[in-house]
């Protein structure tokens, strides 16, 4: 921006004064430019800014095409079901602990286990091992209605109040063991298992309806995680991946 100076001096001075007050000017530019770079880059990045990152680095480059899937995990705020003090950590890509021990899952196991179940609407799904309650709240943006079992009193007391106060209506959890399965809401169109089993359970295929699908980790220390598709006169069992999840203990544990 070039300055006029309205002062009556000698040329001499006069350019100088000039010089001076373009070099402020300049200086104050400057100064302005810095100032909002700086705010800018500290202004606090929202949840939803964090979701939308963590869907596009961490699922849809890992494969992640399920519309629905991508569409409740980016309305979904994940920091709210970790504890508060690792919630700056709840969109990063891993696991993290919940308390008693137990863990809430990476974010794409979340999205590949879910994904696995095909849900279209209107579906009723078993869901075993409660924890948090985040899966549970991402699965009931896509079916009609969750069942959630969860073994750990203090878990599923406040997956119970997280759930309700945050307007998740379609989800029941109650306290109990998973390896007996729901067999009063019995049979489901999805079961999903967040605990590893050393085996299939054989309840929770019996309560899968026919076309059902039931994803679920298996195994002990090396662990698999499965697929299975209940058909009239068979079983169908795929393995998807390697996973690491807590053991799906029994009650006398
Ligand atoms: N789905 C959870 C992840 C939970 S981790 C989430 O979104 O946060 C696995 C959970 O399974 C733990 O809370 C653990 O207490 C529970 N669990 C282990 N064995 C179980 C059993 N037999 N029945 C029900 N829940 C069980």
């Amino acid at each position: 921006m070039l300055v006029r100076c309205p002062l009556d001096i000698s040329p001499k001075a006069r350019d100088l004064l000039y010089a001076l007050m373009n070099f402020l000017n300049s200086v104050f530019c400057a100064c302005l430019f810095s100032f909002s770079v700086v705010s800018y880059a500290q202004k606090p990045v929202s949840w939803q800014e964090k979701a939308k990152q963590m869907v596009e680095d961490q699922l849809v480059s890992r494969s992640i095409k399920d519309e629905r899937v991508i569409e409740s995990m980016l309305n979904t705020p994940r920091h709210l079901f970790v504890p508060e003090n690792l919630s700056e950590k709840a969109y990063r890509d891993g696991p993290l602990p919940i308390g008693n021990g137990q863990t809430i899952s990476q974010p794409y196991i979340v999205a590949l286990m879910t994904s696995l179940l095909e849900l279209k609407g209107n579906e009723k799904v078993l869901e075993i091992g409660t924890g948090s309650g985040y899966q549970a709240a991402i699965l009931s943006q896509l079916c009609d209605s969750v069942f959630s079992i969860e073994i750990v009193e203090s878990l599923a007391k406040s997956a119970k109040i997280k759930l309700d106060t945050m307007g998740y209506k379609n989800v029941v959890v109650k306290l109990g063991d998973g390896y007996q399965g729901w067999a009063e809401k019995a049979p489901f169109d999805g079961i999903i298992v967040t605990a590893s089993p050393p085996e299939i359970p054989k309840n929770l295929v019996e309560q899968l309806k026919i076309g059902g699908r039931m994803v679920l980790p298996v195994g002990k220390t090396s662990q698999e995680l499965k697929l299975i598709i209940k058909e009239e006169s068979e079983v169908k069992i795929e393995t998807i991946t390697g996973v690491r999840f807590v053991p799906m203990v029994h009650p006398k544990d």
